[in-house]
C-alpha cells in the first residue's frame, strides 16, 4: 500500500460525485487494449515509481473535471469505440466514478479494461481503495501491478511494461483478443492541431504542434 501522505492527495476528496480529473482522454486507440478503443488517462498517483511513463499524472491537483455523463455521452458517440481503457495515475483512487462510467458503457455493449499499481490481492483487502470491488465487477480485463523498471520488458509482443505486471481477463470473450503490445507507438492529432502520442508503457503525452 503506497503511503497517503502526498501534499496532493487531499485533492481527490474535492472532486464532486459523478466527476472525474483527468488527465486526457482519446478516441479510437488500438495500442491499449483489445481493439479499437477510448482511453482515459486519470489524475492522481501515490506510488513514484522510478521510470514511470506519465510523471505528470502523479499531482491530485484538480487538472479537467469532467462528468461522467458527459464522459459515457462522447464514449458512445464515436462508433469506432468497441471498449474503454482505464490508465494513470491510478484509476482506483477514483474508482466510484469510473464504475458508474464503466457500468454505463457495458450496457451499450462496450467492454471495459484497467490498468493499476495496486495487485488484483490488494484491490480485495481490507486497505484497497474505496469502491476498488465495485469497479474490479465491471471490468473485463485488469492488468495489475506497478511497474518496475528493474523488471522492464522492451518486446513488440509484450502486453505488459515490467514482468511482476499480470493480465486478468474476467471476460472469456476476451481471450483471444489480447494483442495489443506495450511497444507500440500511436500518434493523434485532436482538431485544435494538438497531438497526444500514446501507447508505449501506456504512456500518454500532450503535446502543441511540436512534432
Ligand atoms: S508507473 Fe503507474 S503506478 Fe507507477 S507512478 Fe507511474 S502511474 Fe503510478
Amino acid at each position: 500500500m503506497p503511503h497517503v501522505n502526498h501534499p496532493s492527495y487531499e485533492k481527490l476528496f474535492e472532486i464532486p460525485p459523478g466527476y472525474l480529473n483527468i488527465m486526457g482522454y482519446v478516441d479510437a486507440s488500438e495500442v491499449n487494449g483489445p481493439g479499437c478503443r477510448a482511453v482515459i488517462w486519470v489524475q492522481g498517483c501515490l506510488r513514484e515509481c522510478p521510470g514511470c511513463f506519465n510523471p505528470d499524472s502523479w499531482s491530485f491537483e484538480m487538472n479537467e473535471l469532467v462528468a461522467v455523463d458527459v464522459l459515457v455521452d462522447r464514449i458512445l458517440s464515436n462508433h469506432q469505440n468497441e471498449g474503454v481503457t482505464f490508465s494513470g495515475g491510478e484509476p482506483f483512487w477514483q474508482a466510484p466514478a469510473l464504475a458508474q462510467l464503466a457500468h454505463r458503457v457495458r450496457v451499450a455493449g462496450l467492454n471495459v479494461m484497467s490498468f493499476s499499481g495496486f495487485t488484483l490481492e490488494q484491490l480485495k483487502g481490507e486497505y484497497a481503495p474505496a469502491g476498488a470491488q465495485s469497479l474490479l465487477n465491471e471490468l473485463d480485463v485488469l492488468i495489475d501491478g506497478p511497474y518496475v523498471e528493474s523488471l522492464a520488458i522492451h518486446s513488440p509482443t509484450s502486453l505488459v511494461s515490467s514482468c511482476n505486471q499480470r493480465v486478468h481477463v474476467f471476460n472469456p470473450d476476451l481471450r483471444d483478443r489480447l494483442t495489443w503490445a506495450s511497444d507500440q507507438i500511436e500518434i493523434h492529432v485532436l482538431k485544435d492541431g494538438s497531438r497526444i502520442v500514446t501507447g508505449y508503457r501506456g504512456q500518454m503525452n500532450l503535446f502543441e504542434n511540436d512534432l
